[in-house]
């Protein structure tokens, strides 16, 4: 906006007023004055707006907007604060890591062991021990994963079974016994069973070489409990700013709950769903499947079905790339990571989800995993045109200059995720300096003109928004300093990714992602000057109030912190 003149400014400022709010003929239901609106549209910085009908109904100065001023009006004093279009994020599975010992907080190898030992405790012999999946070995100090050997020290009566992320297993010597896994298991395609140097097993199991174990499932809360366990999940998220979240693949029962939730009036957060496809690793025909799921599309402004999930490759230890990972983990040049479908199968999954009308998403990590992708979609592209229908790439870590003008004639949309705020130091081991410092190049993305958005990929890296900015804004990691600080974006570019990008990743840009009159009300005020506070200011940045459709979920005031 800085280069519009001052001339045009002041048109354009007097243009939507004048077609858009007007005199108010009605109170506002939420006024905010004398602050700095970052709203995004054609007014830019803006002083004052007031909220009707869960709407923005007026954006101006402060002068103006009082007008909007009745006696039910809830008026807030920004005092020169600093106020946002609502967060989304792109990539969110959940809060959690799941049931079991919580490793959230382990900070070395032993605290790890200890947890595991102290549940071991409390546990009778030979019942199986579970960890959950909210932690990385990038948080130990060692920056390795417990192995066989560490595991048999903290629970040798026990099987236990370490889950790390959403594609890795670590098992001690009980637990590959129950499930028979030995020295001469064959090899599981799309997967790899890890090994010690001298060629023992050290309980590792990546990708599909997880399908040797089962695990049992939850026991399910009943459904009163989940929907109050996901209401208190989004009042957390609201703390830090989140008013959007997009799950990456979830099932037909997640999305009922969901739909129950919004259809009692009690859903404030806005929901966009993508469905696992059988294609993605999970049994049963992708006819089946469709059967049993909602339409595209359908929903409305609270929840809405985004479209399908499917995957090509592993995470950090199993992106497919072109070239092979660093030593040892190169496997002396041989391995190049995990494709986790057949190409054919990819292939078919992708030109029939298309055929019925399915919005595409794949998780693809590597760069060879996008030229997977790239390959598919461009078969269904030759089917019938994808152009519009905005199909995704998920993560996207390793994109190469080649890639860019085959996403850009697709339309495609990449979510990014700041796996490497958290990661880093093991994606330098297995990728090498160079490769990791390409990851996630959100520069390269928006100079290359692809439009991207941001997330976490909650409960594989933590959820809070807030280090998301911090790290694409400066590229700074927990535990390994800068890395590829060529690819990283500026304050008003990171909002924009967060905000605007997300919802044209869902399809909701006449919806929401900007502050302009009759968008809907989903802002955050925060309490320090976004564009010019000293980084890292973005890490700690303390929310003061969150509001969805008009609606205050979260008021920092009113829970007493100072
Ligand atoms: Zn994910």
């Amino acid at each position: 906006m800085r280069t519009h003149s001052r001339f045009a400014m002041i048109a354009l400022v007097t243009l939507m007023l004048g077609a858009c709010a007007g005199p108010p003929s009605l109170p506002a239901d939420l006024v905010l004055l004398d602050g700095q609106i970052l709203t995004q549209g054609p007014e830019d910085i803006v002083a004052a707006l007031a909220v009707r009908g869960g709407r923005i109904a007026a954006v101006g100065g402060s002068d103006e907007i009082e007008a909007w001023v009745g006696p039910q009006t809830r008026v807030v004093d920004l005092g020169g604060r600093t106020v946002m279009p609502g967060l989304g994020d792109d990539h969110y599975h959940g809060i959690g890591g799941g049931p079991g010992v919580d490793l959230s907080r382990t900070r070395s190898i032993q605290e790890v062991l200890d947890a595991i030992s102290e549940f071991a405790r409390g546990t009778p012999p030979g019942e199986l021990i579970v960890t959950n999946w909210d932690w990385h070995e990038g948080q130990l100090a060692e920056q390795r994963l417990p192995y066989r050997d560490d595991l048999d020290r903290a629970a040798p009566d026990h099987p236990v079974v370490v889950v790390r992320g959403g594609h890795e297993y670590v098992l001690n010597s009980a637990a590959l016994a129950k499930w028979g896994i030995g020295e001469t298991t064959p090899a599981v395609p799309g997967g790899r069973i890890g090994r010690y140097p001298n060629g023992r097993l050290n309980g590792e199991l990546v990708d599909r070489a997880k399908g040797l174990v089962t695990l049992p499932p939850p026991i399910p809360p009943d459904p009163e409990a989940v929907l109050q366990a996901l209401e208190d999940e989004y009042e957390t998220l609201h703390a830090r700013g989140l008013t959007s979240i997009r799950y990456p693949g979830g099932s037909v029962t997640q999305y009922r709950a969901l739909e129950r939730l919004r259809d009692e009036g009690r859903l404030s957060m806005r929901v966009n769903f993508l469905l696992r496809a059988p294609g993605a690793g999970l049994p049963g025909s992708l006819d089946e499947a469709i059967k049993s799921w909602p339409a595209m599309g359908e929903g409305n402004e609270w929840l809405r079905v985004g479209g399908v999930k499917l995957g090509v490759d592993g995470g950090f230890e199993g992106g497919l790339m072109r070239a092979p990972y660093e030593e040892p983990w190169g496997e002396n040049g041989t391995f190049y990571g995990l494709q986790t479908v057949p190409r054919e199968t990819f292939f078919e999954t992708v030109r029939e989800l298309h055929r019925r009308g399915w919005r595409v998403a794949t998780h693809a990590v590597g760069d060879a995993a996008i030229d997977l992708v790239l390959d598919a979609y461009e078969a269904a592209d030759a089917d019938a045109p994808l152009a519009g229908l905005r199909w995704v790439i998920e993560h996207g870590f390793i994109a190469r200059p080649d890639h860019f003008p085959r996403m850009a004639a697709l339309g495609l949309v990449v979510t990014l995720q700041d796996h490497l705020y958290v990661a880093a130091p093991s994606l330098i081991q297995y990728w090498g300096a160079e490769r990791a410092a390409l990851t996630t190049p959100a520069r390269a993305y928006l100079d290359a003109g692809i439009p991207i958005s941001l997330g976490t990929d909650s409960p594989v890296v933590p959820w809070d928004p807030w280090w998301t900015l911090h790290h694409f804004t400066t590229r700074g990691t927990i535990t390994a300093g800068v890395v590829g600080a060529e690819q990283s974006i500026t304050r008003r570019e990171v909002v924009r990714a967060a905000t605007e990008g997300y919802a044209y990743l869902t399809f909701e840009e006449s919806l929401k992602g900007t502050l302009e009159v009759g968008k809907l009300a989903d802002l955050v005020v925060v309490a320090d000057d976004l564009l010019e506070c000293a980084d890292p200011c973005l890490e700690t940045m303390q929310v003061d109030l969150t509001v969805v459709g008009g609606e205050v979920v979260y008021d920092r005031a009113a829970t007493g912190v100072p």
